[in-house]
Protein backbone atom coordinates (compact mmCIF):
# COMPACT_ATOMS: atom_id res chain seq x y z
CA UNK A 1 0.00 0.00 0.00
CA UNK A 2 1.19 3.48 -1.16
CA UNK A 3 1.17 6.74 1.27
CA UNK A 4 -1.03 8.19 -1.60
CA UNK A 5 -3.96 5.48 -1.92
CA UNK A 6 -3.94 4.33 1.70
CA UNK A 7 -6.79 6.16 2.15
CA UNK A 8 -8.45 4.17 -0.96
CA UNK A 9 -8.20 1.10 0.68
CA UNK A 10 -10.83 -1.06 2.45
CA UNK A 11 -8.88 -1.95 5.39
CA UNK A 12 -9.52 -5.74 5.70
CA UNK A 13 -7.12 -8.37 7.69
CA UNK A 14 -5.90 -9.48 4.03
CA UNK A 15 -4.75 -5.81 3.40
CA UNK A 16 -3.17 -5.62 6.68
CA UNK A 17 -1.33 -8.24 6.58
CA UNK A 18 -0.17 -6.92 2.77
CA UNK A 19 0.57 -3.52 4.18
CA UNK A 20 2.79 -4.96 7.21
CA UNK A 21 4.50 -7.03 4.71
CA UNK A 22 5.16 -3.92 2.66
CA UNK A 23 6.66 -1.95 5.67
CA UNK A 24 9.12 -4.84 6.35
CA UNK A 25 9.86 -7.69 4.25
CA UNK A 26 12.67 -8.85 5.92
CA UNK A 27 11.04 -9.13 9.53
CA UNK A 28 7.66 -10.15 8.13
CA UNK A 29 9.72 -13.32 6.51
CA UNK A 30 11.58 -13.82 9.57
CA UNK A 31 8.26 -13.54 11.38
CA UNK A 32 6.49 -16.25 9.38
CA UNK A 33 9.35 -18.60 9.72
CA UNK A 34 9.52 -18.21 13.43
CA UNK A 35 6.04 -18.59 13.52
CA UNK A 36 6.08 -21.78 11.62
CA UNK A 37 8.81 -22.95 13.69
CA UNK A 38 6.86 -21.83 17.03
CA UNK A 39 4.46 -23.49 15.71
CA UNK A 40 6.02 -27.20 15.93
CA UNK A 41 7.66 -26.91 19.38
CA UNK A 42 5.24 -28.10 21.50
CA UNK A 43 5.00 -31.36 19.05
CA UNK A 44 8.76 -31.39 19.07
CA UNK A 45 8.45 -31.33 23.08
CA UNK A 46 6.46 -33.76 23.30
CA UNK A 47 8.29 -36.11 21.69
CA UNK A 48 11.73 -35.08 22.78
CA UNK A 49 10.05 -35.16 26.25
CA UNK A 50 8.81 -38.86 25.82
CA UNK A 51 12.14 -40.22 24.48
CA UNK A 52 13.80 -38.50 27.68
CA UNK A 53 11.74 -39.82 30.29
CA UNK A 54 11.87 -43.13 28.82
CA UNK A 55 15.57 -42.67 28.34
CA UNK A 56 16.34 -41.59 31.88
CA UNK A 57 13.95 -44.87 33.32
CA UNK A 58 15.43 -47.40 31.05
CA UNK A 59 19.26 -45.70 32.57
CA UNK A 60 17.69 -46.09 36.06
CA UNK A 61 16.68 -49.91 35.63
CA UNK A 62 19.95 -50.61 33.76
CA UNK A 63 18.88 -50.74 30.76
CA UNK A 64 20.95 -47.98 28.50
CA UNK A 65 24.18 -45.99 29.00
CA UNK A 66 24.14 -42.57 30.01
CA UNK A 67 25.10 -41.26 26.92
CA UNK A 68 21.64 -42.33 25.14
CA UNK A 69 20.42 -39.54 27.61
CA UNK A 70 22.82 -36.47 26.10
CA UNK A 71 20.95 -36.21 22.85
CA UNK A 72 17.63 -36.13 24.12
CA UNK A 73 18.87 -33.69 26.90
CA UNK A 74 20.48 -31.19 23.99
CA UNK A 75 17.74 -31.35 22.16
CA UNK A 76 15.28 -29.86 25.05
CA UNK A 77 18.43 -26.91 25.66
CA UNK A 78 17.95 -26.26 21.90
CA UNK A 79 14.18 -25.71 22.14
CA UNK A 80 14.49 -23.78 24.88
CA UNK A 81 17.40 -21.52 23.55
CA UNK A 82 15.35 -20.83 20.78
CA UNK A 83 12.15 -19.94 22.65
CA UNK A 84 14.16 -17.29 24.35
CA UNK A 85 16.35 -16.00 21.14
CA UNK A 86 13.48 -15.57 19.01
CA UNK A 87 11.50 -13.35 21.22
CA UNK A 88 14.28 -11.04 21.27
CA UNK A 89 14.67 -10.96 17.72
CA UNK A 90 11.06 -10.93 16.64
CA UNK A 91 10.60 -7.76 19.38
CA UNK A 92 13.07 -5.83 17.89
CA UNK A 93 12.06 -6.20 14.33
CA UNK A 94 8.09 -5.38 15.38
CA UNK A 95 9.57 -2.17 16.95
CA UNK A 96 10.95 -1.33 13.59
CA UNK A 97 7.53 -2.15 11.62
CA UNK A 98 5.25 -0.84 14.25
CA UNK A 99 7.15 2.58 13.70
CA UNK A 100 6.92 2.39 9.76
CA UNK A 101 3.35 1.47 9.79
CA UNK A 102 2.79 4.24 12.07
CA UNK A 103 4.10 7.17 9.55
CA UNK A 104 2.44 5.55 7.02
CA UNK A 105 -0.98 5.44 8.28
CA UNK A 106 -0.43 8.98 10.50
CA UNK A 107 0.27 11.09 8.41
CA UNK A 108 -2.24 9.41 5.63
CA UNK A 109 -4.75 10.15 8.09
CA UNK A 110 -4.27 13.52 9.07
CA UNK A 111 -4.39 14.42 5.52
CA UNK A 112 -7.48 13.00 5.37
CA UNK A 113 -8.79 14.71 8.37
CA UNK A 114 -7.60 18.19 6.93
CA UNK A 115 -9.32 17.26 4.06
CA UNK A 116 -12.81 16.20 5.60
CA UNK A 117 -15.61 18.69 5.01
CA UNK A 118 -16.49 21.24 7.93
CA UNK A 119 -20.09 20.11 7.93
CA UNK A 120 -18.75 15.99 8.69
CA UNK A 121 -16.10 17.83 11.28
CA UNK A 122 -19.13 19.22 13.17
CA UNK A 123 -20.96 16.17 14.00
CA UNK A 124 -20.33 14.24 17.12
CA UNK A 125 -20.81 10.40 15.03
CA UNK A 126 -17.82 11.88 13.02
CA UNK A 127 -15.43 13.23 16.66
CA UNK A 128 -16.23 9.66 18.23
CA UNK A 129 -15.27 7.79 14.82
CA UNK A 130 -12.23 9.71 14.02
CA UNK A 131 -11.15 8.99 18.26
CA UNK A 132 -11.77 5.27 17.52
CA UNK A 133 -10.38 4.90 14.20
CA UNK A 134 -7.94 7.72 13.27
CA UNK A 135 -6.15 8.58 16.68
CA UNK A 136 -3.95 5.57 16.73
CA UNK A 137 -4.68 3.56 13.86
CA UNK A 138 -1.08 1.45 14.14
CA UNK A 139 -2.35 -0.05 17.38
CA UNK A 140 -5.43 -1.37 15.59
CA UNK A 141 -3.29 -3.06 12.81
CA UNK A 142 -1.01 -4.53 15.38
CA UNK A 143 -4.10 -6.43 17.14
CA UNK A 144 -4.96 -7.85 14.18
CA UNK A 145 -1.11 -8.96 13.10
CA UNK A 146 -0.87 -10.17 16.41
CA UNK A 147 -4.44 -12.05 16.77
CA UNK A 148 -3.63 -13.27 13.62
CA UNK A 149 0.18 -14.79 13.97
CA UNK A 150 -1.04 -16.01 17.17
CA UNK A 151 -4.20 -18.10 15.95
CA UNK A 152 -1.46 -19.31 13.22
CA UNK A 153 1.13 -20.78 15.84
CA UNK A 154 -1.79 -22.13 17.92
CA UNK A 155 -3.37 -23.92 15.18
CA UNK A 156 0.34 -24.94 13.93
CA UNK A 157 0.99 -26.40 17.70
CA UNK A 158 -2.42 -27.97 18.08
CA UNK A 159 -2.50 -29.43 15.15
CA UNK A 160 1.25 -30.94 15.00
CA UNK A 161 0.37 -31.76 18.87
CA UNK A 162 -2.95 -33.42 17.99
CA UNK A 163 -0.79 -35.25 14.82
CA UNK A 164 1.38 -36.59 17.46
CA UNK A 165 -1.87 -37.98 19.81
CA UNK A 166 -4.40 -39.26 17.15
CA UNK A 167 -1.10 -41.57 16.07
CA UNK A 168 -1.61 -42.74 19.50
CA UNK A 169 -4.99 -42.73 20.04
CA UNK A 170 -7.15 -41.07 17.16
CA UNK A 171 -10.56 -40.34 19.23
CA UNK A 172 -8.16 -38.24 22.18
CA UNK A 173 -8.06 -35.56 18.31
CA UNK A 174 -11.43 -35.63 17.37
CA UNK A 175 -12.36 -34.86 20.71
CA UNK A 176 -9.94 -31.70 21.01
CA UNK A 177 -11.00 -30.54 17.47
CA UNK A 178 -14.14 -30.42 18.59
CA UNK A 179 -13.46 -28.24 21.79
CA UNK A 180 -11.48 -25.81 19.89
CA UNK A 181 -13.97 -24.95 17.27
CA UNK A 182 -16.85 -24.79 20.55
CA UNK A 183 -14.11 -22.42 21.89
CA UNK A 184 -13.25 -20.41 19.23
CA UNK A 185 -16.64 -19.64 18.50
CA UNK A 186 -17.31 -18.18 21.87
CA UNK A 187 -14.58 -16.05 22.26
CA UNK A 188 -15.40 -14.87 18.12
CA UNK A 189 -18.81 -13.60 19.99
CA UNK A 190 -17.22 -12.31 23.36
CA UNK A 191 -14.87 -9.90 20.88
CA UNK A 192 -18.06 -8.69 18.84
CA UNK A 193 -19.56 -8.08 22.25
CA UNK A 194 -16.61 -6.22 24.07
CA UNK A 195 -16.48 -3.38 20.42
CA UNK A 196 -20.05 -2.49 21.02
CA UNK A 197 -19.71 -1.71 24.49
CA UNK A 198 -16.93 0.21 23.46
CA UNK A 199 -18.94 2.13 20.77
CA UNK A 200 -21.44 2.47 23.16
CA UNK A 201 -19.40 4.24 25.74
CA UNK A 202 -17.09 6.63 23.34
CA UNK A 203 -20.07 9.20 23.76
CA UNK A 204 -19.52 9.02 27.37
CA UNK A 205 -16.07 8.86 27.68
CA UNK A 206 -15.79 11.84 25.33
CA UNK A 207 -17.51 14.05 27.97
CA UNK A 208 -15.49 12.36 30.58
CA UNK A 209 -11.98 13.70 28.69
CA UNK A 210 -13.77 17.11 28.59
CA UNK A 211 -14.74 17.02 32.02
CA UNK A 212 -11.32 15.72 32.76
CA UNK A 213 -9.43 18.47 30.76
CA UNK A 214 -12.12 21.41 33.08
CA UNK A 215 -11.33 20.26 35.94
CA UNK A 216 -7.08 19.84 34.97
CA UNK A 217 -6.22 22.16 32.56
CA UNK A 218 -4.64 25.33 32.90
CA UNK A 219 -6.94 27.57 30.87
CA UNK A 220 -9.84 27.61 32.99
CA UNK A 221 -7.79 27.86 36.34
CA UNK A 222 -8.88 31.05 37.23
CA UNK A 223 -12.59 30.33 36.90
CA UNK A 224 -11.97 27.33 38.70
CA UNK A 225 -10.35 29.41 41.95
CA UNK A 226 -13.11 31.68 41.21
CA UNK A 227 -16.42 29.57 41.17
CA UNK A 228 -14.86 27.20 43.21
CA UNK A 229 -16.59 24.34 41.22
CA UNK A 230 -14.09 21.86 41.21
CA UNK A 231 -16.05 19.85 43.87
CA UNK A 232 -19.23 19.53 41.43
CA UNK A 233 -17.63 18.83 38.50
CA UNK A 234 -15.74 16.45 39.91
CA UNK A 235 -18.99 15.02 40.97
CA UNK A 236 -20.30 14.84 37.68
CA UNK A 237 -17.12 13.04 36.46
CA UNK A 238 -17.18 10.21 39.25
CA UNK A 239 -20.96 9.62 38.31
CA UNK A 240 -20.37 9.38 34.33
CA UNK A 241 -17.17 7.08 35.55
CA UNK A 242 -19.13 5.01 37.47
CA UNK A 243 -21.67 4.81 34.98
CA UNK A 244 -18.98 3.37 32.19
CA UNK A 245 -17.23 1.58 34.89
CA UNK A 246 -20.42 -0.56 35.41
CA UNK A 247 -21.11 -1.27 31.35
CA UNK A 248 -17.56 -2.25 31.37
CA UNK A 249 -17.46 -4.38 34.38
CA UNK A 250 -20.72 -6.54 32.74
CA UNK A 251 -18.07 -7.59 29.69
CA UNK A 252 -15.77 -7.93 32.08
CA UNK A 253 -17.62 -10.54 34.45
CA UNK A 254 -19.14 -12.30 31.19
CA UNK A 255 -15.32 -12.54 29.77
CA UNK A 256 -14.21 -14.42 33.45
CA UNK A 257 -17.39 -16.20 33.60
CA UNK A 258 -16.75 -17.79 30.08
CA UNK A 259 -13.54 -18.35 31.21
CA UNK A 260 -13.82 -20.10 34.10
CA UNK A 261 -16.70 -22.15 32.41
CA UNK A 262 -14.01 -23.17 29.71
CA UNK A 263 -11.07 -23.68 32.11
CA UNK A 264 -13.21 -26.34 34.15
CA UNK A 265 -14.47 -28.16 30.82
CA UNK A 266 -10.89 -28.29 29.79
CA UNK A 267 -9.34 -29.70 33.28
CA UNK A 268 -12.19 -32.57 33.34
CA UNK A 269 -11.65 -33.12 29.25
CA UNK A 270 -7.72 -33.79 30.55
CA UNK A 271 -8.40 -35.84 33.61
CA UNK A 272 -10.88 -38.02 31.00
CA UNK A 273 -8.53 -38.57 28.86
CA UNK A 274 -5.81 -39.01 31.94
CA UNK A 275 -7.81 -42.27 32.68
CA UNK A 276 -9.04 -43.67 29.39
CA UNK A 277 -4.90 -44.12 28.19
CA UNK A 278 -4.13 -46.04 31.39
CA UNK A 279 -5.20 -49.34 29.20
CA UNK A 280 -3.20 -47.71 26.46
CA UNK A 281 -0.08 -48.24 29.00
CA UNK A 282 -1.27 -51.35 30.72
CA UNK A 283 -1.43 -52.91 27.18
CA UNK A 284 1.91 -51.41 26.46
CA UNK A 285 0.79 -49.62 23.35
CA UNK A 286 2.04 -46.65 24.76
CA UNK A 287 5.12 -46.44 26.65
CA UNK A 288 5.36 -44.51 30.60
CA UNK A 289 7.45 -41.47 28.82
CA UNK A 290 4.90 -40.77 26.11
CA UNK A 291 1.94 -41.10 28.27
CA UNK A 292 3.35 -38.17 30.38
CA UNK A 293 4.28 -36.05 27.54
CA UNK A 294 0.79 -36.69 25.96
CA UNK A 295 -0.64 -35.93 28.98
CA UNK A 296 1.02 -32.50 29.59
CA UNK A 297 0.19 -31.82 26.06
CA UNK A 298 -3.25 -32.37 26.44
CA UNK A 299 -2.89 -29.84 29.34
CA UNK A 300 -0.97 -27.38 27.61
CA UNK A 301 -3.52 -27.83 24.29
CA UNK A 302 -6.39 -27.49 26.31
CA UNK A 303 -5.33 -24.46 28.19
CA UNK A 304 -3.88 -22.65 25.23
CA UNK A 305 -7.71 -23.17 23.35
CA UNK A 306 -9.50 -21.31 27.03
CA UNK A 307 -7.45 -18.99 27.00
CA UNK A 308 -4.93 -18.26 24.35
CA UNK A 309 -7.43 -18.96 21.40
CA UNK A 310 -10.02 -17.07 23.41
CA UNK A 311 -7.50 -14.49 23.98
CA UNK A 312 -6.73 -13.76 19.86
CA UNK A 313 -10.24 -14.44 18.87
CA UNK A 314 -11.82 -11.92 21.07
CA UNK A 315 -8.88 -9.35 19.63
CA UNK A 316 -9.35 -10.49 16.50
CA UNK A 317 -13.10 -9.78 16.33
CA UNK A 318 -12.33 -6.41 17.98
CA UNK A 319 -9.33 -5.92 15.18
CA UNK A 320 -12.13 -6.64 12.42
CA UNK A 321 -14.36 -3.94 13.66
CA UNK A 322 -11.71 -1.54 14.25
CA UNK A 323 -10.84 -2.23 10.57
CA UNK A 324 -14.03 -1.70 9.59
CA UNK A 325 -13.89 2.04 11.40
CA UNK A 326 -11.02 3.06 9.23
CA UNK A 327 -12.68 1.99 5.86
CA UNK A 328 -15.83 4.03 7.12
CA UNK A 329 -13.45 6.91 8.45
CA UNK A 330 -11.62 6.63 4.73
CA UNK A 331 -14.80 7.02 2.98
CA UNK A 332 -15.96 10.58 4.59
CA UNK A 333 -16.83 13.20 2.19
CA UNK A 334 -14.12 15.51 1.19
CA UNK A 335 -13.57 18.79 0.00
CA UNK A 336 -13.10 19.09 -3.35
CA UNK A 337 -9.33 19.00 -4.37
CA UNK A 338 -7.46 20.77 -6.98
CA UNK A 339 -4.45 19.26 -9.83
CA UNK A 340 -2.63 21.92 -9.48
CA UNK A 341 -3.57 24.34 -6.10
CA UNK A 342 -0.76 26.77 -6.90
CA UNK A 343 -2.03 28.02 -10.12
CA UNK A 344 -4.90 28.62 -9.05
CA UNK A 345 -4.60 29.81 -5.93
CA UNK A 346 -2.89 33.00 -7.08
CA UNK A 347 -5.91 33.39 -9.85
CA UNK A 348 -8.23 33.10 -6.99
CA UNK A 349 -6.75 35.97 -4.48
CA UNK A 350 -6.95 38.37 -7.44
CA UNK A 351 -10.03 39.33 -5.70
CA UNK A 352 -12.71 41.82 -7.06
CA UNK A 353 -16.43 41.49 -5.56
CA UNK A 354 -17.87 39.51 -3.22
CA UNK A 355 -22.00 39.07 -3.50
CA UNK A 356 -24.66 37.31 -1.44
CA UNK A 357 -27.73 37.24 -3.53
CA UNK A 358 -31.43 36.37 -1.88
CA UNK A 359 -29.50 33.61 0.72
CA UNK A 360 -31.65 31.43 2.73
CA UNK A 361 -29.61 29.09 5.03
CA UNK A 362 -30.34 26.86 7.68
CA UNK A 363 -28.14 24.56 10.17
CA UNK A 364 -30.18 21.38 9.71
CA UNK A 365 -32.90 20.05 7.51
CA UNK A 366 -35.65 20.79 9.71
CA UNK A 367 -34.11 23.34 11.86
CA UNK A 368 -35.06 27.22 12.08
CA UNK A 369 -34.02 29.65 8.61
CA UNK A 370 -31.08 31.46 10.08
CA UNK A 371 -30.35 33.43 7.00
CA UNK A 372 -33.69 34.30 5.52
CA UNK A 373 -33.06 36.22 1.82
CA UNK A 374 -29.98 37.70 2.62
CA UNK A 375 -27.99 40.00 -0.28
CA UNK A 376 -25.62 42.09 0.12
CA UNK A 377 -22.04 43.62 -2.31
CA UNK A 378 -18.21 43.83 -0.85
CA UNK A 379 -16.07 45.45 -3.48
CA UNK A 380 -12.12 45.37 -3.57
CA UNK A 381 -10.34 47.69 -1.63
CA UNK A 382 -13.24 48.82 0.62
CA UNK A 383 -13.80 48.18 4.50
CA UNK A 384 -17.62 46.88 5.51
CA UNK A 385 -18.49 46.25 8.98
CA UNK A 386 -21.23 43.49 9.98
CA UNK A 387 -23.06 44.54 12.97
CA UNK A 388 -25.90 43.03 14.93
CA UNK A 389 -26.97 41.30 18.20
CA UNK A 390 -25.65 38.10 19.33
CA UNK A 391 -27.43 35.16 17.39
CA UNK A 392 -28.26 37.62 14.58
CA UNK A 393 -26.33 35.56 11.73
CA UNK A 394 -22.82 37.43 11.34
CA UNK A 395 -20.69 34.58 12.23
CA UNK A 396 -22.90 32.18 9.81
CA UNK A 397 -22.46 34.93 7.18
CA UNK A 398 -18.99 33.90 7.43
CA UNK A 399 -18.80 30.34 7.40
CA UNK A 400 -20.98 30.52 4.08
CA UNK A 401 -18.49 33.14 2.60
CA UNK A 402 -15.42 30.36 3.41
CA UNK A 403 -17.99 27.69 1.66
CA UNK A 404 -17.95 25.82 4.76
CA UNK A 405 -21.61 25.15 4.11
CA UNK A 406 -22.67 24.46 0.19
CA UNK A 407 -25.88 24.05 1.08
CA UNK A 408 -27.46 27.28 0.82
CA UNK A 409 -30.30 28.66 -1.57
CA UNK A 410 -29.93 31.89 -3.60
CA UNK A 411 -26.34 32.73 -4.76
CA UNK A 412 -22.84 33.61 -3.64
CA UNK A 413 -20.85 34.79 -6.36
CA UNK A 414 -17.22 35.76 -6.06
CA UNK A 415 -16.20 37.61 -9.10
CA UNK A 416 -19.35 36.90 -10.55
CA UNK A 417 -18.43 33.09 -9.92
CA UNK A 418 -20.64 30.73 -7.97
CA UNK A 419 -18.75 30.48 -4.90
CA UNK A 420 -19.57 26.47 -5.37
CA UNK A 421 -17.89 26.46 -8.54
CA UNK A 422 -14.10 27.27 -6.55
CA UNK A 423 -12.50 24.84 -5.03
CA UNK A 424 -11.24 24.67 -1.41
CA UNK A 425 -7.46 25.76 -1.85
CA UNK A 426 -9.25 28.62 -3.99
CA UNK A 427 -11.60 29.74 -1.55
CA UNK A 428 -8.94 29.38 1.03
CA UNK A 429 -6.75 31.57 -0.93
CA UNK A 430 -9.28 34.72 -0.78
CA UNK A 431 -9.71 34.76 2.82
CA UNK A 432 -7.81 35.27 5.60
CA UNK A 433 -9.72 35.15 8.89
CA UNK A 434 -9.37 35.71 12.64
CA UNK A 435 -11.95 34.33 14.65
CA UNK A 436 -13.15 34.98 18.39
CA UNK A 437 -11.50 31.75 19.45
CA UNK A 438 -8.61 31.73 17.19
CA UNK A 439 -5.97 29.19 18.54
CA UNK A 440 -3.11 29.53 21.07
CA UNK A 441 -0.14 28.01 18.92
CA UNK A 442 2.12 26.50 21.55
CA UNK A 443 5.12 27.04 19.19
CA UNK A 444 7.48 29.98 18.20
CA UNK A 445 6.16 33.41 17.46
CA UNK A 446 7.33 32.57 13.66
CA UNK A 447 6.11 29.41 13.47
CA UNK A 448 2.84 30.81 15.03
CA UNK A 449 3.31 33.42 11.87
CA UNK A 450 3.82 31.10 9.42
CA UNK A 451 3.88 27.86 10.12
CA UNK A 452 7.86 27.36 9.37
CA UNK A 453 6.54 28.21 5.52
CA UNK A 454 9.13 30.43 3.17
CA UNK A 455 7.83 34.24 3.13
CA UNK A 456 9.73 37.13 1.51
CA UNK A 457 11.94 38.99 3.79
CA UNK A 458 10.68 41.16 5.80
CA UNK A 459 6.89 39.98 5.59
CA UNK A 460 7.00 38.40 9.32
CA UNK A 461 8.65 41.83 11.06
CA UNK A 462 5.93 44.19 8.91
CA UNK A 463 2.78 42.02 10.08
CA UNK A 464 4.03 42.65 13.43
CA UNK A 465 4.57 45.92 13.31
CA UNK A 466 1.25 46.56 11.94
CA UNK A 467 -0.43 44.92 15.38
CA UNK A 468 1.86 46.71 17.41
CA UNK A 469 4.19 43.42 18.74
CA UNK A 470 6.91 44.46 16.91
CA UNK A 471 8.93 45.78 20.12
CA UNK A 472 7.46 43.09 22.65
CA UNK A 473 9.03 40.36 19.90
CA UNK A 474 12.19 41.86 19.84
CA UNK A 475 12.66 41.91 23.78
CA UNK A 476 11.96 39.01 24.07
CA UNK A 477 14.81 36.39 24.84
CA UNK A 478 15.00 34.41 21.34
CA UNK A 479 13.52 37.04 19.65
CA UNK A 480 10.75 35.82 16.74
CA UNK A 481 12.51 32.15 17.44
CA UNK A 482 11.36 32.28 21.12
CA UNK A 483 8.69 29.44 21.65
CA UNK A 484 5.64 30.40 23.39
CA UNK A 485 2.74 28.88 25.52
CA UNK A 486 3.89 26.55 28.58
CA UNK A 487 5.20 24.20 26.57
CA UNK A 488 8.69 24.34 26.73
CA UNK A 489 10.82 25.36 29.90
CA UNK A 490 12.46 28.44 28.30
CA UNK A 491 9.01 29.54 26.77
CA UNK A 492 7.64 32.81 27.26
CA UNK A 493 3.70 33.43 27.63
CA UNK A 494 1.74 36.17 26.45
CA UNK A 495 -1.08 38.18 27.48
CA UNK A 496 -4.64 38.09 26.10
CA UNK A 497 -4.25 41.05 24.31
CA UNK A 498 -0.34 40.01 22.81
CA UNK A 499 -2.08 36.90 21.52
CA UNK A 500 -4.83 38.28 19.71
CA UNK A 501 -2.35 40.80 18.35
CA UNK A 502 -0.95 37.90 16.83
CA UNK A 503 -3.42 35.88 15.53
CA UNK A 504 -4.24 38.83 13.90
CA UNK A 505 -0.73 39.58 12.29
CA UNK A 506 -0.90 35.51 11.19
CA UNK A 507 -3.96 36.23 9.18
CA UNK A 508 -1.76 39.62 7.81
CA UNK A 509 0.82 36.91 6.51
CA UNK A 510 -1.81 34.42 5.35
CA UNK A 511 -2.72 37.19 2.92
CA UNK A 512 -6.03 36.94 0.71
CA UNK A 513 -8.49 38.99 -1.36
CA UNK A 514 -10.50 39.80 1.75
CA UNK A 515 -9.22 39.69 5.48
CA UNK A 516 -12.13 39.00 7.73
CA UNK A 517 -12.20 39.87 11.74
CA UNK A 518 -15.27 37.97 13.42
CA UNK A 519 -14.77 39.59 16.80
CA UNK A 520 -11.38 38.11 17.83
CA UNK A 521 -11.16 41.41 20.19
CA UNK A 522 -14.28 40.46 21.86
CA UNK A 523 -12.62 39.65 25.06
CA UNK A 524 -11.36 43.20 25.02
CA UNK A 525 -13.18 45.96 26.74
CA UNK A 526 -15.30 48.39 24.02
CA UNK A 527 -12.29 51.29 23.87
CA UNK A 528 -9.92 48.87 23.24
CA UNK A 529 -11.35 46.81 20.55
CA UNK A 530 -12.46 50.30 18.87
CA UNK A 531 -8.70 51.26 19.14
CA UNK A 532 -7.48 47.59 17.30
CA UNK A 533 -10.17 48.14 14.76
CA UNK A 534 -9.55 51.57 14.21
CA UNK A 535 -6.27 51.17 13.78
CA UNK A 536 -6.26 48.54 11.36
CA UNK A 537 -8.98 50.16 9.13
CA UNK A 538 -6.28 53.48 9.35
CA UNK A 539 -3.36 50.81 8.28
CA UNK A 540 -5.06 49.50 5.84
CA UNK A 541 -6.53 52.10 3.79
CA UNK A 542 -6.28 50.12 0.53
CA UNK A 543 -7.15 46.64 1.97
CA UNK A 544 -10.84 44.86 1.79
CA UNK A 545 -11.67 44.23 5.27
CA UNK A 546 -14.79 43.16 7.03
CA UNK A 547 -15.15 43.76 10.74
CA UNK A 548 -17.39 41.41 12.39
CA UNK A 549 -19.28 43.25 15.77
CA UNK A 550 -21.95 43.82 18.04
CA UNK A 551 -20.39 46.80 19.08
CA UNK A 552 -20.79 49.65 17.04
CA UNK A 553 -18.22 52.39 18.44
CA UNK A 554 -15.54 49.96 17.00
CA UNK A 555 -16.36 50.60 13.65
CA UNK A 556 -17.56 54.23 12.47
CA UNK A 557 -14.59 54.85 9.88
CA UNK A 558 -15.37 52.08 7.66
CA UNK A 559 -17.07 52.68 3.93
CA UNK A 560 -20.44 50.56 4.66
CA UNK A 561 -21.93 49.17 7.61
CA UNK A 562 -24.79 46.41 7.66
CA UNK A 563 -26.65 45.84 10.15
CA UNK A 564 -28.02 42.45 10.27
CA UNK A 565 -30.94 41.24 12.21
CA UNK A 566 -32.72 38.18 12.72
CA UNK A 567 -30.71 36.61 9.29
CA UNK A 568 -31.62 39.99 6.86
CA UNK A 569 -29.34 43.33 6.41
CA UNK A 570 -32.57 45.91 7.59
CA UNK A 571 -30.16 49.26 7.66
CA UNK A 572 -26.86 49.64 5.35
CA UNK A 573 -24.62 52.69 4.46
CA UNK A 574 -22.20 54.30 6.36
CA UNK A 575 -22.15 55.55 10.39
CA UNK A 576 -23.54 59.00 9.81
CA UNK A 577 -26.32 57.95 7.06
CA UNK A 578 -27.40 54.92 9.43
CA UNK A 579 -27.63 57.63 12.37
CA UNK A 580 -29.56 60.04 10.33
CA UNK A 581 -32.37 56.85 9.30
CA UNK A 582 -33.33 57.04 13.48
CA UNK A 583 -33.54 52.71 12.94
CA UNK A 584 -32.45 50.09 14.83
CA UNK A 585 -28.49 50.94 14.31
CA UNK A 586 -29.08 54.55 16.03
CA UNK A 587 -31.69 52.82 18.65
CA UNK A 588 -28.23 50.15 19.41
CA UNK A 589 -25.65 53.45 19.04
CA UNK A 590 -27.41 55.12 21.37
CA UNK A 591 -27.82 52.00 24.28
CA UNK A 592 -23.66 51.40 23.86
CA UNK A 593 -22.87 55.22 23.61
CA UNK A 594 -21.61 54.65 27.63
CA UNK A 595 -19.87 52.23 26.61
CA UNK A 596 -17.05 54.74 24.71
CA UNK A 597 -16.82 57.34 27.56
P1 LIG B 1 -23.80 35.81 15.58
O1 LIG B 1 -22.45 35.56 14.98
O2 LIG B 1 -24.50 36.97 14.99
O3 LIG B 1 -23.78 35.89 17.06
P2 LIG B 1 -24.37 33.15 14.60
O4 LIG B 1 -24.20 33.24 13.15
O5 LIG B 1 -23.28 32.53 15.39
O6 LIG B 1 -24.75 34.55 15.21
O7 LIG B 1 -25.71 32.31 14.91
C1 LIG B 1 -26.94 32.58 14.25
C2 LIG B 1 -27.95 31.48 14.67
O8 LIG B 1 -27.52 30.24 14.18
C3 LIG B 1 -28.07 31.35 16.18
O9 LIG B 1 -29.44 31.15 16.48
C4 LIG B 1 -27.29 30.12 16.51
O10 LIG B 1 -27.84 29.43 17.60
C5 LIG B 1 -27.43 29.28 15.23
N1 LIG B 1 -26.25 28.43 14.98
C6 LIG B 1 -24.97 28.85 14.89
N2 LIG B 1 -24.13 27.81 14.63
C7 LIG B 1 -24.91 26.69 14.56
C8 LIG B 1 -24.66 25.29 14.30
N3 LIG B 1 -23.43 24.83 14.06
N4 LIG B 1 -25.72 24.46 14.31
C9 LIG B 1 -26.97 24.92 14.54
N5 LIG B 1 -27.29 26.21 14.78
C10 LIG B 1 -26.27 27.09 14.79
Amino acid sequence: MKKCDICNEKFTVWSTIRLAWGCSLLFSFLQISACIIDGFVPALTLSVNAVFIDRVLAFFAGKTSADAIIFPLLAILLILLWQNLSRVILQYGEGVRMHRIKELLQSAFIQKISRLKYRQLERPETQDLIKRAALDPENHVKLVLDSISGIFILFLQNSSVLLVVATTTWWVGVLMILGMVFLGRISMRAGEEDYHLQTEITEEKRKLDYLDSVIMKKDSVFERMLFAYTGVVGGWYQKLFMKTYQKEKRVLKLWSVRGKIGGTLSALFAILILFLLIPEVQKGQMTAGLYISVLNAVFVVTNSITWNLSYHMQNLAKGRELLRDMTQFCRLPEEDSLQNPQKDKSEAALFESLEFVNVHFRYQEDGQEVLKGLSFRLEAGKQYAFVGKNGAGKTTVIKLMLGLYPEYEGKILVNGKELRNYTSEQRSALFACVWQDYAKYQITVKENLCFDEEREPGVLESALDKVGLSETVQRLSDGIHTSLGRLMEDSTDFSGGQWQRLAIARAYVKGGGIMILDEPTASLDPMAESKIYRDLAEQNKDKTILFITHRLGAVQGVDTIFVLQDGRIMEQGKHLELMELKGSYAQMYASQQKWYV
